[in-house]
């Protein structure tokens, strides 16, 4: 029977397996499965050619145990309620395992982007602010960018949602530009805690990632930080891919240099005179390291059984199904889970909510500092529960981890009414 490939039964089997370890309630692991709350809603805009059009819009607030809910918006044609489900209950987690106080929550709405004019775009977003704005607010539900979205939108979801309310409130939104309250070092955050996981695993292993061969599946913001911070270290990125396909260079390929080119014309493929791949062709590559940074599911049990890289870092989230987990483990491929692997996003945004609350920016490198302290502490509690309890992979140890903290919050608060 293939396994199922939704995102949602993914996130109930890795949270159900980590409870086996842990003595507790069922109906407290029930609880935590499950998401409170979700807005579905239809958002009605003006094209530019007149023509009114209504699309699909989501935001799943999972749990709030620890704090505000918290998590990235996505505008991608694949979105729908489930994956929605699934990403917000990730959050939970990832925010638990770094120990930010914060719950899960995540937003989407069902287009692709490159279909809409900028203009049709804020239009779209303004709309999705204004659902949104009963449910988020600084101490309530805090989004931020994900797969499509950037500075520029959570511009226009700070600026409605002030305008409605009447006040400032930057903490509203994270992921911000500079001079809407933004944070130095977030746009990187999530390809520095990719880099930093990659360096802090090699370094268990007892190897050195600077000696590393890497490819990089999927070149937006996170994977395209990962390669070029790995390059720095001195790793050698010898494959990239996006959704139209991959380029290979056994020599090193110039993360930089690819970056333009995808900004220029749109996509990694026919950059310089490099061998080109299919997507799935680099995930297969013989690689030290790969780094899944597209979407979920890229890699299945049947595709896991010929996955030839020694170390996997998830800088996606969810982009192994619980299948793929079992057939890596068995064959003694590392995985750096998603939950800790790409938390650098939200660490950082924490940071600039803090920022926000104390009107008091602080400076690039007092930011990156507290994003190393914050990623190599989790990733070393990480290990010594992956010691301490037997568990198969690192996946099942962050869970562990990440659901002992929920658990206590939860259970220190009781249950009422
Ligand atoms: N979308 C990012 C994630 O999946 C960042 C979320 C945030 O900063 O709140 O972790």
């Amino acid at each position: 029977m293939s396994e199922p490939q939704n995102p949602f039964e993914s996130l109930r089997e890795q949270v159900a397996d980590a409870a086996t370890y842990l003595d507790v309630d069922p109906g407290v692991v029930r609880r935590l499965s499950t998401p409170e709350r979700i807005l579905e809603t239809n958002l009605t805009i003006e094209r530019d050619d007149g023509s009114l059009e209504t699309v699909r819009a989501y935001r799943s607030q999972f749990n709030g145990d620890r704090g505000p809910y918290k998590g990235g918006i996505r505008y991608h044609p694949k979105v729908t309620r489930e994956e929605v489900k699934a990403l917000s209950g990730w959050m939970v987690y990832k925010c638990a395992v770094v120990d930010i106080p914060y719950g899960g929550g995540k937003g989407g709405i069902a287009i692709d982007p490159a279909d809409y004019s900028e203009a049709e775009l804020e239009r779209l977003t303004r709309a999705y602010a204004k659902e949104l704005r009963p449910l988020i607010g600084e101490d309530t539900d805090i989004p931020a960018p994900d797969v499509n979205t950037g500075q520029r939108e959570m511009n226009w979801i700070k600026d409605t949602y002030e305008a409605l309310e009447n006040t400032t409130a930057p903490g509203v939104i994270t992921g911000k530009a500079l001079d809407s309250g933004g944070s130095a070092g977030r746009v990187e955050a999530t390809g520095r805690s990719v880099m930093l996981t990659a360096r802090e695993v090699f370094d268990w292993l007892g190897e050195d990632v600077s000696d590393a061969t890497v490819a990089v599946q999927g070149y937006g913001n996170a994977g395209s930080v990962a390669a070029t911070l790995l390059d720095e270290l001195g790793a050698t990125i010898v494959a990239v891919s996006d959704s139209s396909g991959g380029v290979y260079d056994q020599a090193g390929i110039d993360p930089q240099a690819v970056k333009r080119h995808k900004a220029e014309t749109g996509s990694v493929t026919g950059f310089g005179d490099n061998e080109s791949l299919t997507n799935e062709e680099v995930l297969l590559l013989d690689v030290d390291l790969l780094i899944p940074a597209a979407l979920e599911n890229a890699i299945d049990r049947e595709l896991a059984g010929d996955v030839r890289a020694d170390v996997i870092v998830e800088a996606a989230n969810g982009p192994l199904t619980p299948g793929a987990d079992d057939v890596l483990a068995d064959r003694d491929v590392t995985v750096v889970p998603d939950i800790i692997a790409n938390a650098g996003g939200v660490t950082v945004s924490y940071f600039e909510w803090v920022q926000n609350r104390q009107r008091f920016n602080w400076t690039e490198a007092r930011v990156n500092d507290e994003l190393e302290r914050a990623i190599t502490e989790a990733f070393s509690g990480l290990v010594d529960c992956y010691e301490e309890h037997d568990v198969p992979n690192l996946r099942i140890a962050a869970y562990v981890v990440a659901l002992q903290r929920v658990i206590r919050a939860y259970e220190q608060g009781g249950t009422w009414p």
